[in-house]
Parts: C-alpha cells; structure tokens; sequence
C-alpha cells in the first residue's frame, strides 16, 4: 500500500456504529511544546523513581535542546526533496545527507552539561577530542542502524544532537511529504527510524494509536492489537507490572518474540513517550525475562539497545 503522509489526508475507518471518522496519518513534531513538555515530565517521574538520578540527567539534555532551538534554529529550503517526488522517507540518509550542523549542537550540549559524575566527565572530554570526521562516521553509523558500531554512552550525546537536528527538519516539512507505507511500516515514513513506543492517544484521536519516532519525533498511525514489528494481528497479548487497565503495557508478539510498550494517554495524560518509557524500565527488565527483545529504540537507553 503507498499512502501520502499528509496530515490532511486521512484513512476512514468504519466504526462499530457504522460511522466512518478519518484517521490522520501523521504528525510532524513540534519541538518547542515537546522538549519543554519533557523536561517537565522528566523531573516529574525523577521524584519517586529508583532511576530518579538519571531522569534528571536527561532533564539537562532536554533542557539544552530546548535552550539551543531557541538560540540557533535551523530554518532550511527542504522544497528539493518534497519535489523530488520521492516514495521513501524524505529525511532518511539516502534521500537528504546529513549535513555537519548537528555538530555544532553536539559541542554546545557537551560543553553546557553539568558534570553529574566523574564517568560523565570523562566521557564529555573524550567525545570532544573525536574529529570531525570521526564525529559524521559515528552519526552514519547510528542513523543506518548499526547501533553496536558506536560506544553506547557516546550515543546517548550523539543521538541527542542528530535529534534536535532532525526534529527541526520534521517540524518545517509542513505536511507536503510522501512516503510509502510499505511492509516495513515500523520504520519511520519521515526519517527511517525505529520508534520508542506507541500511544493511544486522547482528544481528536481518542483511542488510536501511533508510533513515536526516536529521531525526529514524528507520530504516524498503526492499527492496535497488531505487531509493530512484523504485523502479525494473532499472537499479540500484553503485559503489565500492575493493575487491570495500566497505563503502561508491554505489546508482546508470539510470533517474532518483540515487544514494545504502548502507552494509554487516557489513563496517563501528561506522559511523554521517551521519559515514561524510562521510568518504566522495570517493565522492561520483567518482559525480556520472559524471553521478549525490543524492537524500538530510546535514545536514553542505548545501552539496552546493545544487549
Ligand atoms: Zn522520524
Ligand atoms: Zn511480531
């Protein structure tokens, strides 16, 4: 199936009773509302979590993504790749090549951190010596998925700067991109990358669900009780540390042994995907005793990306 990822085009959708509602199929992130929104949840969820000291930590990225759109925006002529008519994600590395200006993000971020430890310190000065060269390789890297290629804590940092880079880009496509929902609708239609989580989600989309990119925080539509990973609609169930009705689910598949948690904005209306989906890493460590890999990505948790 190709689909146009415009905001205004929708799918219908029959419902029970027979009344037919269009679905948007995407939504292009706003990063002004979403980093200042994270932050928040961020020091939200550090009060009374056991991963409270790291929350706060990633508090101080988000806070110098947020400081950064503000003080350097990156405003770009993307109409080259909306007219090239293309079929494939716009923003992914083989239709726009990543230019060096997340570089700029990358050392301003490292040098505005506080040094919370001696690891982080010491981790800050090593990237700073990286080369340019070094730099662009291990961003490619990352961005074709070869995630086990880069030291896991490096890209963390690296991850953080690719991502306010690509969010900005995401931000001004302003709904004129296409894309192919192909077999491989897990991917991102706008930049190609794994998605953190999904949500079902409240206000206009009461009760549909979207996957939330781990690069440029776009959201596109994925049909519930279905494998974000391989499609399958019949081996799903799902798995939670508490209660009937949680707000945070692990979606399992039977059939390719993934998961990735969804999260029910109805139950849990100020989360933010990439923060409650680290303070709920518990969840996590219990799913994949049961034998479940991820198969989403949160640029804050490389590290259990590499296992
Ligand atoms: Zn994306
Ligand atoms: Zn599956």
């Amino acid at each position: 199936m190709s689909i146009q990822i415009l905001p205004q085009i929708a799918l219908e959708e029959q419902s029970q009773s027979h009344i037919v509602r269009s679905i948007p199929l995407l939504f292009y992130p706003m990063p002004n509302v979403l980093y200042t929104h994270r932050q928040e949840r961020l020091k939200e969820l550090s009060k009374d979590s056991p991963f409270g000291d790291y929350l706060l930590f990633c508090a101080e990225i988000v806070k110098e993504q947020l400081a950064l759109l503000k003080q350097d925006p990156i405003k770009v002529d993307l109409s080259n790749i909306l007219n090239a008519n293309s079929h494939t994600a716009p923003l992914a590395l083989a239709n726009y090549p990543l230019s060096k200006k997340w570089q700029e993000y990358l050392q301003k971020i490292l040098a505005a951190l506080p040094k919370m430890t001696p690891e982080i310190a010491h981790l800050i000065n090593t990237l700073k010596q990286n080369s340019s060269e070094t730099l662009q390789e291990k961003a490619e890297l990352l961005l074709n998925g070869k995630f086990n290629q880069v030291e896991s804590n490096e890209s963390l940092f690296i991850w953080a700067a690719l991502s306010l880079y690509y969010t900005q880009l995401a931000s001004q496509l302003k709904g004129k991109a296409y894309a192919e929902n192909s077999e491989e609708d897990w991917f991102c239609p706008v930049c190609n990358s794994l998605p953190v989580a999904s949500t079902i989600q409240i206000g206009n989309n009461v009760g549909l669900r979207y996957l939330h990119c781990s690069l440029c925080e776009s959201e596109w539509y994925m049909p519930r009780v279905k494998c974000t990973n391989c499609d399958d609609l019949q081996h799903i169930h799902y798995f939670s540390l508490d209660e009937e009705r949680a707000p945070t689910e692990a979606e399992c598949c039977d059939s390719c042994h993934s998961y990735l948690k969804i999260f029910n904005q109805e139950l849990a209306p100020r989360l933010d995907v990439m923060a409650d989906d680290i303070a709920t890493l518990m969840l996590d460590m219990k799913t994949e005793e049961e034998n479940f890999s991820k198969s989403g990505l949160n640029p804050y948790l490389f590290a259990q990306k590499m296992d």
